[in-house]
């Protein structure tokens, strides 16, 4: 029996949870969700990001699936997706970004992964107002995070059998920080065979993948970087609602959506459940379901192939509850 923690969060997050769910579901697989709730109202009382029963969940079950949780612009807690990662100690986020064919893209092979630091750079929110107009922010970069983060990448070429880990960085300004990251990362990748290692200028590099996206494989970027880099990615395969991503430590995995909370549209039936769907997939196979991950993408596969059964987003008119059962019925017949 697999326990996994099952965490809706707020805005669309119980919308596209509740779908990957019924998705998963429908596998009749030996697993039982334990639902926890984030009490937004104490944490907020109490100045304190970190939900300690969802903390508490997670390490026991040691694997969760999560929808989005808000964070204000500017005032407010910190984020409590942060928090979680920082807690739990989940060290690489992996954000696979693919396209796929029938979709009004403008490239149709994009199939890369951004493996992002997670835990530290200017997420750790290290920030103080030297002065009434001064403001500061602490980025920590350390080796030892560096070297984890590079190891994980380059296991998971080999896993997934990549050829090339582009390092993102921008060591001609960040000398010490990102040039510890740089030299660090290289460090780790020479001593594994057969990877084609290469290094970009996080400017530049953004500029390349809009032009020419189909030339990356795996991305490695410290954490900011990372961030920015997905949302631009997903952006190149028709935006958030088809970006997946999974937060994992050596104890600990946490699987959601690259999206935010998306309060825009909540509440209304219109969110694209299949980022956190495909976030479900990666959960499954983590814990040895590989057949039914990969039943799922074809399943989406096809369903986009067809072009007939799309969310708004995509230039449908289906719900995300509609969706999702013709993504059902679609599983139930590839089975
Ligand atoms: P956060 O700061 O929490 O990361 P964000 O800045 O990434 O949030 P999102 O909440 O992810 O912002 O949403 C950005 C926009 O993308 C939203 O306005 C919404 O219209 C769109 N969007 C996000 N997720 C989806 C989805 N699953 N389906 C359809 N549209 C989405």
């Amino acid at each position: 029996m697999h326990n996994i923690t099952l965490i809706y969060g707020d805005g669309i997050g119980k919308e596209v949870v509740l779908s990957a769910k019924k998705v998963v579901d429908n596998f009749n697989l030996d697993i039982n969700w334990e639902v926890v709730d984030i009490d937004y109202k104490k944490l907020e009382k109490n100045n304190n990001p970190i939900p300690l029963n969802v903390i508490e969940s997670i390490k026991k079950n040691k694997v969760a699936l999560k929808g989005p949780t808000t964070t204000k612009v500017g005032t407010g807690l910190k984020s409590i997706n942060v928090a979680i990662r920082q807690e739990l100690d989940l060290f690489a986020n992996v954000r696979p970004v693919r396209s796929f064919k029938g979709l009004k893209n403008k490239y149709s092979d994009i199939d890369m992964i951004i493996v992002r630091e997670n835990t530290e750079g200017l997420y750790l929110g290290l920030e103080n107002m030297i002065t009434k107009n001064i403001a500061q922010s602490l980025r920590i970069i350390s080796k030892d995070k560096t070297r984890a983060i590079a190891d994980f990448s380059a296991r998971l070429l080999k896993n997934k059998a990549r050829k090339k880990i582009t390092i993102a960085h921008k060591a001609n300004i960040l000398k010490l920080s990102d040039g510890l990251f740089l030299n660090e990362s290289k460090d780790v990748l020479f001593g594994h065979t057969n990877i084609e290692i290469e290094d970009k200028i996080i400017d530049a590099l953004c500029m390349d993948l809009v032009l020419n996206p189909c030339n990356y494989d795996i991305i490695l970027a410290p954490n900011l970087y990372g961030d920015i880099l997905s949302d631009l990615a997903s952006g190149l395969v028709l935006g958030l609602g088809l970006a997946p991503g999974a937060n994992i430590g050596l104890e600990y995995a946490v699987f959601e959506a690259v999206h935010g909370s998306a309060p825009d549209i909540a509440g209304k039936n219109i969110a694209n459940p299949t980022a956190l769907i495909l976030s479900a997939a990666m959960m499954l196979e983590h814990i040895g379901y590989k057949k039914e991950k990969e039943l799922i993408e074809k399943a989406l596969e096809d369903i986009f192939l067809e072009g007939k059964y799309l969310t708004f987003d995509l230039g449908g008119d289906l719900g995300t509850k509609e969706f999702t059962n013709s993504l059902i019925n679609r599983i139930n017949k590839l089975k």
